[in-house]
């Protein structure tokens, strides 16, 4: 019987809310509002903060200005109305026998249906005046039937997120109940932890709630938030010993036979950052074990061509390799630009998209004197899909990452056989956001801007100077430069917009004539999107009118004007992606924000944007101010949620959840 009784308690944690005494279906569907289906959850359910009741102050000695608790009994209430009944103030008066307390809420008369003379109440706020003493709109805390009052007053207590029909009193008193009911049945949730030094994770749970001084609150809390990290961090350990000893790869170190005229014929030198990650990427694709390796550089700092050097190690060492982009249009940028690469060495280069699926050559092109040559297939999400099939895949590179999710990534690598992987990334992600979504990947980064590039200087413009705005950019297409003009993107307005852009469009023609206008937008055709970025790179187009599809990996050194209406629409991280658009060639560039900022803040914001250049700091800047999830954009799927760890501020404990899931796996 005994030994029955132990195994329920031990998935008691797991169970619904239901299993507690006191919790019908009603409650459990309250509860389940706030996000609550099991006991687990309950016990996680966070404090918004705490209240140190310990100090209760006595009415008679509450001085004025200072922010205080008391507890009284209520002796008088009600509703007094003015302004012919529009407005009104609720008063009640608490008394403690050391003076009288007069409480006041504007317009909300409905409290007189809640409290009650003779009712104790504890009351948190900000003494306004000591003659009489009064407080105004008060956190009030009522005492309930069969109240444990020790649970409530006189300690420092839990304050949580409520929703309608639940009190702060009651959930306190059922989480209480409900920590004397797991005790002991806590288990940890993994061997050998937590390491000394950390409270256990009963401990952590009890403290998170009822702690005795705040310090052991945020230990509980850092306990918690440090197990929600191990969970991933040991996930990555996992898949990277399984890796290790389960899998092996075909060694794509090459024989120089391709690269060495490459790059020779390549314009320019690479500079030593990229030759640094170079040797890094080749030390793993010569290896037996399968490449997992994210490549970090800032927009423009040249990762292509790094992305061609470890294709072609691949090439050479006779196996294919598959490139995916986030967008049709960067897609058919790395097809063209690779086939002008790669066609001089005899190397084919094929193109798999929604949209053309026709140029990836046949495999029959072999013939007697011209055995089949490995070849790059370059491609969209649709190299996911069944029909894409290619053989002897050596490497795979995902450029722009931060537009796939993680799920997305496991699954084109499982198409070939342990293919070795490279993950490209603009986004300069802070360092914890790379930890947990990319820690299961090796790190390169490329640290240094290819040398003789035009500085780029960003200015911020309100609508009321359009007009100087345009006449600038008019200027620099006289001096043969081009120029971008984004919009905010359509996607989220609908086609309301699209008519807004359509004059936008006609307007900005005549304004810049007799320099050509072009226009992409996401509702335009593949077809046609492909075909006015083919005009705007070949310098046809002066102007290219945008939504955001822009914002990622377009390459056209001659364009040094970016204009980006609506400014304060977008994210940092967002913003220094598009600005990545110009200065890529040798002339000076200019990005001129146009907005209208409604808060401090957000003029902030964008000031301190155009101040520094920094990918690093402004991803910083920008998650710190919208949180990572807001930060990477909708499309970021495979981003954890968390109750207790801040990606923002958990640096140092995420460090030591890497360490101590090493340890643990080593074991
Ligand atoms: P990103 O890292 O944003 O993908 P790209 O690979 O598109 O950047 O490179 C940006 C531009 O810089 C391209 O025009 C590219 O040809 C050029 N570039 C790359 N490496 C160098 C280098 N070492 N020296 C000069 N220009 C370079
Ligand atoms: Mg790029």
């Amino acid at each position: 019987m005994h030994g029955l009784k132990l195994a329920d308690q031990k998935s008691l944690m797991k169970q619904p809310v239901t299993v507690l005494v006191g919790i019908g279906t009603e409650r459990a569907a309250q509860l389940e509002r706030l996000g609550i289906l099991t006991v687990e959850d309950l016990l996680l359910h966070r404090p918004r903060r705490y209240e140190d009741r310990r100090k209760l102050v006595r009415i008679g000695e509450w001085s004025q200005g200072q922010t205080a608790m008391i507890q009284g009994t209520v002796t008088a209430m009600g509703v007094k109305w003015y302004q012919h009944h529009r407005k009104s103030v609720f008063e009640l008066i608490l008394e403690d026998g050391s003076g009288r307390l007069r409480c006041r809420w504007w317009n909300m008369p409905y409290l007189e249906q809640i409290y009650r003379a003779g009712q104790t109440l504890v009351v948190f706020g900000k003494l306004k005046d000591v003659k009489p003493r009064i407080v105004d709109h008060p956190e009030v805390e009522a005492a309930e039937e069969g109240d444990d009052v020790s649970l409530h007053v006189h300690r420092i207590v839990p304050i949580y997120p409520l929703t309608e029909g639940v009190s702060q009193r009651w959930l306190r008193a059922l989480i209480w109940r409900s920590l004397s009911r797991i005790e002991g049945t806590v288990e940890e949730p993994f061997t050998g932890y937590p390491p000394p030094g950390w409270m256990t994770r009963a401990q952590a749970l009890f403290f998170l709630h009822f702690p005795d001084e705040l310090a052991n609150a945020d230990q509980a809390r850092q306990r918690l938030a440090l197990d929600e990290l191990m969970v991933l961090q040991t996930e990555f350990m996992r898949r990277r010993r399984n890796l290790a000893r389960n899998a092996s790869a075909r060694s794509c170190g090459g024989d120089n036979r391709w690269i060495r005229p490459f790059l020779k014929r390549l314009d320019f030198a690479l500079t030593a950052a990229q030759t640094r990650v170079l040797r890094e990427i080749r030390q793993d694709l010569a290896g037996p074990v399968p490449m997992r390796r994210l490549l970090q550089g800032d927009v423009g700092s040249g990762k292509t061509v790094v992305a061609a050097c470890a294709i072609l190690m691949t090439l050479e060492s006779g196996l294919n390799a598959v490139l995916m982009a986030p967008t049709e249009i960067l897609a058919e940028q790395h097809h063209k630009k690779f086939g002008k690469w790669l066609d001089p060495l005899g190397l084919p280069v094929g193109l798999w998209t929604a949209g053309r699926k026709d140029s990836l050559p046949a495999s029959n092109v072999a013939s007697i004197d011209r055995p089949e040559r490995p070849r790059l297939v370059v491609g969209t999400h649709a190299l996911f899909e069944e029909s894409f099939s290619l053989d002897a895949i050596g490497l795979v590179i995902i450029d722009e990452q931060h537009k796939f999710g993680v799920v997305q990534r496991e699954r084109l690598v499982r198409k070939g056989c342990y293919p070795h992987l490279l993950v490209m990334t603009a986004t300069p992600i802070p360092r914890t956001l790379a930890l947990t979504l990319y820690g299961d990947l090796d790190v390169s980064v490329i640290d240094e801007m290819p040398a003789g590039r035009g500085k780029v200087r960003t200015f911020l413009r309100t609508e009321a100077s359009l007009e100087k705005v345009w006449d600038f950019v008019k200027n620099k297409l006289q001096e043969g430069r081009q120029a971008y003009v984004v919009c905010p993107r359509l996607e989220e307005d609908g086609m309301g917009d699209l008519k807004a852009l359509t004059s936008e469009y006609a307007e900005l023609q005549k304004r810049m004539a007799p320099h050509r206008v072009g226009f992409v937008h996401g509702q335009l055709p593949a077809d046609d999107k492909v075909q006015v970025m083919r005009e705007f790179s070949e310098g046809r187009l002066k102007v290219l009118l945008a939504t955001t599809v822009v914002e990622v990996g377009l390459d056209v050194p001659n364009a040094t004007v970016l204009v980006v209406l609506n400014a304060e629409r977008y994210g940092l991280a967002q913003l220094h992606q598009l600005r990545g658009r110009i200065g890529r060639g040798a002339h000076e560039a200019y990005c001129i924000l146009v907005g209208q900022s409604r808060t401090d803040a957000a003029r902030a914001r964008l000031r301190a944007f155009c101040e520094t250049t920094d990918g690093f700091k402004i991803a910083e800047i920008d998650m710190k101010l919208r949180g990572p999830g807001e930060m990477l954009g909708q499309q970021q799927s495979g981003m954890p949620q968390f109750r207790f760890a801040d990606l923002v501020e958990d640096f140092s404990l995420l460090k030591e959840a890497r360490a101590i899931a090493a340890r643990l796996e080593m074991k």
